[in-house]
């Protein structure tokens, strides 16, 4: 990938060059990132790039003429970006940084003083980005706010050391807590499972805290993350189902091989009416990969009783319900397995109804129902 960088200060950048894994990235050719002074394009013997702002109270604004001719000059590459960081653009996001990352090469131009001319903006600039509220003098840290992000995406840059896969945002969670040597220090002591040398349990450590830090902090952020990785226990999938239905196996078949897809450890199956249960065991005898119990009730007990642990059941498609995002969070908190029912309400305590699923034109099929439901848990952006 290469930036380039119109400054008035091209000096900021030096050290942001040339130190730590940045520069090693520059240094290597992994990135090719340039700062080129937007005073050498400027006018007159006083080698000005800004001038009084029109009805302003004495701010300067930088010259649309100047930003014309160091855009020209920079620019070979006409699909280049050209991005503007500016308190009014669009907030920066690790979001924003993946999509940024996709091009090839990229422009980004920095304010000083009141910012650009207008008109230069709204003709020359693609993006305009902010680094969060509040005003910084100049566009040069959120210059290098950006290409230090990007950079850490360009594969090589960033050491197997420090996945960025497990780096806060990158899944939709904040990144768990981390702790050094000396194990303890002023009285506290580090968590005792990271000490254990049990990679599996120092995974799930690290995934829930990971989860509870992200719904005490940022729950906004719950809406991208998939949180089958980040649960205390198993999933399973129940559906209530009549086996007169013709297109039944087949149905149930697709929704076990999705279910498998986002991780889920078992599907069952239960007759809407308990005398159904033979008719229902024949129906499904060609799919082993789905359990057959008499009700639903014993669909519920099956699941505790497998795992010891209170049970979270989840109605997807009772009414009234709660939001998606709420049941997302109930299903990170419970400390048992979950249970996702589709075509029931069980008459027990524990039990959560969601909102069904919103369409525009209609029902969905119920093979598209239970994928899309499972995408909004299991499925990361
Ligand atoms: N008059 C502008 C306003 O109130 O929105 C502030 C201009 S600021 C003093 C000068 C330059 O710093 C901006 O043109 C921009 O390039 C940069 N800047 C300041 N704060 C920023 C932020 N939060 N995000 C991105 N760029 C910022």
């Amino acid at each position: 990938m290469k930036v380039t960088v119109l400054t008035a200060f091209p000096e900021f950048l030096d050290s942001f060059l040339t130190t730590s894994i940045v520069g090693r990235a520059v240094e290597r050719g992994l990135i090719d990132v340039k700062a080129v002074n937007l005073r050498d394009f400027s006018e007159g013997n006083y080698h000005q790039i800004d001038d009084y702002s029109f009805g302003g109270k004495g701010g300067m604004t930088i010259m649309p003429q100047v930003l014309e001719r160091a855009l020209a000059s920079v620019r070979t590459n006409p699909e280049a970006k050209v991005l503007f960081p500016t308190p009014t653009g669009a907030v920066l996001t690790q979001d924003l940084v993946e999509s940024l990352a996709q091009e090839k090469e990229l422009i980004v131009i920095c304010g000083h003083y009141e910012g650009l001319d207008e008109r230069f903006v709204r003709e020359c600039v693609d993006l305009e980005y902010s680094i969060g509220d509040y005003v910084l003098t100049g566009g040069e840290i959120p210059a290098m706010t950006l290409i230090d992000a990007l950079s850490r995406l360009v594969p090589g840059v960033v050491g197997k050391e420090l996945s960025v896969t497990d780096d806060s945002f990158y899944n939709g969670m904040l990144d768990t807590p981390h702790y050094t040597r000396p194990a303890v220090w002023h009285g506290q002591e580090v968590p005792e499972v990271l000490t254990s040398g049990n990679d599996a349990q120092i995974e799930k450590y690290r995934k829930r805290t990971a989860a509870f830090l992200t719904l005490s902090r940022r729950p906004d952020l719950l809406s991208r993350a998939g949180v089958m990785d980040y649960l205390e226990d198993e999933v399973y999938l129940g559906l209530a189902v009549s086996p007169h239905e013709p297109t039944l196996a087949c149905d149930l078949a697709q929704i076990a091989e999705t279910a498998q897809a986002y991780g889920v450890a078992r599907v069952i199956a239960a007759p809407q009416q308990r005398e159904d249960f033979d008719a229902l065991r024949d129906a499904l005898s060609e799919c082993p990969e789905i359990k057959c119990v008499p009700s639903v009730r014993r669909m519920t007990e099956w699941a505790e009783r497998k795992k010891h642990a209170p049970l979270l059941v989840i109605a997807a498609e009772a009414q009234p319900g709660i939001p998606w995002l709420e049941a997302k969070r109930r299903m990170i908190e419970t400390s048992g397995p979950v249970l996702i029912l589709f075509g029931a309400q069980p008459q027990r305590e524990n039990v959560i109804a969601m909102r069904p699923q919103q369409t525009t034109g209609g029902e969905l099929p119920r093979t598209a129902l239970v994928a899309a439901t499972l995408d909004r848990f299991f499925g990361s952006r």
